[in-house]
C-alpha cells in the first residue's frame, strides 16, 4: 500500500449496504475492517430498506465518476423492489470489485479477466495451499450460482480440471459427489454434504455459511464427519469467508492500479 500511495494511486472501497439484514451488515462490517487493516480507504453507504432502486442508481453513478473510489460494492441480497441486475449494470465494470458485472462475467468465461469473483478465487487460493494440483482432477462442484458455482466451475476448467456442476435438479448427487478429488460445496444447506458422500483422500471445501436455530454458523459440510475422510477440509467459520475478504482487497488493489494505468 505505501508504494502505490507513493505512486501517487488511490485506493478506495465504497460498500452500499441497503436494509438491515443481520448477516449482510456482518459481511459488510468485516469487509470495512479489512480495508483498515491494510490501509484501504473505505466508505459505506447504508440505505434504509425502503430506499428506490434509483437512489442507490444514482449514488454508484456518483462513485462512477469519482478518482479516489477504485472499488465499488453494493451487499446483496438486496430488498425485492430492487432488481439486483440493475444494479449490478450500474457499477462501471472498472470498478466492479465483485465481478458480477457481465462485462466481467464474460471475461472470465473467455479467460482474459481482469478481476475474479472473490469467493471462487478464495477457493481456488485454498486448493492451491493444499498442495493439490487441480489438473487433470475430477472436480465437482454443489451449486450454480453466478456468485459461487458457475464461476467456481469455470476458474477449475481454467486450471485444467474435469468439472461437473451439480444442483438441486441433479440425480444420483452421491454418485457424482464421489468420484471428486476436489469437491466445492455452495449449496446453502447445513451439513448437507455427509461423510458417504465424499471420495476419501478428497480436497473438499466449504462455501456453506448457514445459521442454526441455535444462531450457530455451519457450513454445508458435516465436518466433524468428513474430515477423517478427506485429504484437506476447509472450516466454517474460516476457510472461505475470510478468502473471499482477502480476494475482495486484492480486486481493490488491482482496481486501482488498472484505473491509474500503473
Ligand atoms: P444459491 O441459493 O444461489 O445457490 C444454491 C445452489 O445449490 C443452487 O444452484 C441450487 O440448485 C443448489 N442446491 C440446492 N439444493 C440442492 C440439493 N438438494 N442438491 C443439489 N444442489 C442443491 O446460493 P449461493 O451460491 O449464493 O450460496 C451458497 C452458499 O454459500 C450459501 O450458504 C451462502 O451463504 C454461501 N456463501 C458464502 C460466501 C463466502 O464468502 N464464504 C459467499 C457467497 C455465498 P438450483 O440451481 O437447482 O436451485
Amino acid at each position: 500500500m505505501a508504494k502505490l500511495k507513493e505512486e501517487g494511486v488511490k485506493v478506495g472501497l465504497a460498500v452500499i449496504i441497503v436494509g438491515d439484514d443481520p448477516a449482510s451488515r456482518v459481511y459488510v462490517n468485516n469487509k470495512k475492517k479489512a480495508c483498515e487493516e491494510i490501509g484501504i480507504y473505505s466508505e459505506e453507504y447504508a440505505l434504509p430498506s425502503e430506499a428506490t432502486e434509483q437512489e442507490v442508481i444514482d449514488i454508484i453513478n456518483t462513485l462512477n465518476e469519482r478518482d479516489d473510489i477504485s472499488g465499488i460494492l453494493v451487499q446483496l441480497p438486496l430488498p425485492k423492489h430492487i432488481n439486483e441486475t440493475n444494479i449490478i449494470n450500474a457499477i462501471s465494470y472498472k470498478k466492479d470489485v465483485d465481478a458480477f458485472h457481465p462485462v466481467n462475467v464474460g471475461k472470465i468465461m473467455t479467460g482474459d479477466f481482469d478481476f475474479l469473483p472473490c469467493t471462487p478465487a478464495g477457493v481456488m487460493e485454498l486448493i492451491k495451499e493444499s498442495g493439490v494440483s487441480v489438473e487433470g482432477k475430477e472436480c465437482v462442484v454443489i451449486g450454480r450460482s453466478n456468485i459461487v458455482g458457475k464461476p467456481q466451475a469455470m476458474l477449475l476448467l481454467h486450471q485444467n480440471g474435469t468439472v461437473t456442476i451439480c444442483h438441486s435438479k441433479t440425480k444420483n448427487l452421491k454418485e457424482v459427489t464421489k468420484r471428486a478429488d476436489i469437491l466445492v460445496a455452495a449449496v446453502g444447506r447445513p451439513k448437507f454434504v455427509t461423510a458417504d458422500m465424499v471420495k476419501e483422500g478428497a480436497v473438499v471445501i466449504d462455501v456453506g455459511i448457514n445459521r442454526t436455530e441455535e444462531g450457530k454458523l455451519v457450513g454445508d459440510v458435516d465436518f466433524e464427519n468428513v474430515k477423517d475422510t478427506a485429504y484437506a477440509i476447509t472450516p466454517v467459520p474460516g476457510g472461505v469467508g475470510p478468502m473471499t475478504i482477502a480476494m475482495l482487497m486484492k480486486n481493490t488493489v488491482k482496481a486501482a492500479r488498472l484505473l491509474a494505468n500503473k
